[in-house]
């Protein structure tokens, strides 16, 4: 791996699906940040414009690419930041590990079976990754306070609420906040009486380690959940708003910095906050 005192002008960063709404963000936020030095930019689209102007920062001298393998080598890169899909992040991530760069992804949709390979992945090469479903400092604290309050009311459904266009349902996040209510509570919950009906198919939701998730897409929001536990008499409702992409920006800045002090695979935020 490269070292970093090699570099004085800072982390050396490359941005994958820096065409998309979240790459452009991290575009903006790297190229502003004075530790970082943004060399690369790949994605389908928009391949041979200027990642900053395409991002509304103005010319940073970094064209759009569109061959990973091929950007990491000529740039030499030692982050590499992925926002693009799930069915493109696994490829970008083993391309990054293979050539000794340190992946932070913000993709979501990633299931087991892919974190597993990429912990593999990270073991064979020895480059440490962070997989991060929510970059919101806010939204990892809801769901370290969803954990703690499971403990004490086990009854618990999740709404999560996203734009029109996410691809994947349930959020990443919704998923990661059941499966830490799970491991809290210890016992699923998920009521049903005797003779329940359905009139509408998944009108209670989908089933998430033993956690209601209802998920809403519609044009104008971002990325926002409420956590709603029930008791005897009483509801307490946590609930995190990203109002803007901008929110995901300092978790993805901090990812950058710490990436590649890590061992292996560390998937979520909250191993990074003090
Ligand atoms: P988006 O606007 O669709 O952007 C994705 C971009 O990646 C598109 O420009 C796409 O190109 C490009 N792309 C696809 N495959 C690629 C590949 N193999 N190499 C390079 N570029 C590729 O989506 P978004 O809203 O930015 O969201 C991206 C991901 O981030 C989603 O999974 C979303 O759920 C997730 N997300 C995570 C967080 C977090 O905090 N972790 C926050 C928000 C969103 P095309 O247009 O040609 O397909």
């Amino acid at each position: 791996m490269s070292d970093p005192a090699d570099f004085p002008g800072g982390i050396r960063v490359l941005v994958a699906g820096a065409a998309g709404r979240m790459g452009r963000e991290v575009v903006r936020a790297v190229a502003a940040a004075e530790d970082m030095l943004l060399v690369g930019a790949v994605d389908r689209s928009h391949q041979g414009e200027d990642a900053g102007t395409l991002a509304g920062v103005g010319e940073v001298g970094v064209a759009i690419e569109g061959d990973l393998a091929e950007a990491i080598a000529a740039r030499l890169p030692e982050v590499m930041v992925d926002f693009t899909l799930p069915d493109s992040a696994p490829g970008n991530i083993e391309a990054a590990l293979r050539r000794g760069v340190s992946p932070v992804v913000g993709t979501t949709g990633l299931g087991a079976p892919e974190l597993e390979r990429i912990g593999a992945l990270c073991a064979e090469t020895g480059v440490p990754a962070l997989v991060a479903p929510n970059f919101a400092v806010g939204a990892v604290l809801m769901m370290e306070f969803a954990a703690r309050a499971a403990r004490h009311l086990p009854d618990v459904e999740i709404i999560e609420l996203h734009h029109d266009r996410k691809l994947d349902s349930p959020s990443g996040t919704a998923m990661l906040t059941a499966a830490r209510i799970a491991a809290a509570r210890g016992r699923p919950t998920a009521r049903q009486p005797s003779g329940a009906v359905e009139r509408a198919p998944g009108a209670r939701g989908a089933q998430a380690d033993g956690v209601h998730i209802h998920s809403v897409r519609l044009p104008g929001l971002v990325a926002h959940q409420e956590v709603i536990f029930g008791g005897p008499g009483q509801t307490l409702t946590l609930r995190h708003d990203s109002l803007d992409r901008a929110s995901f920006m300092p978790g993805v800045l901090l990812g950058i910095r710490r990436v590649r002090e890590l061992s292996g695979l560390v998937v979520g935020l909250e191993s990074l906050l003090d």
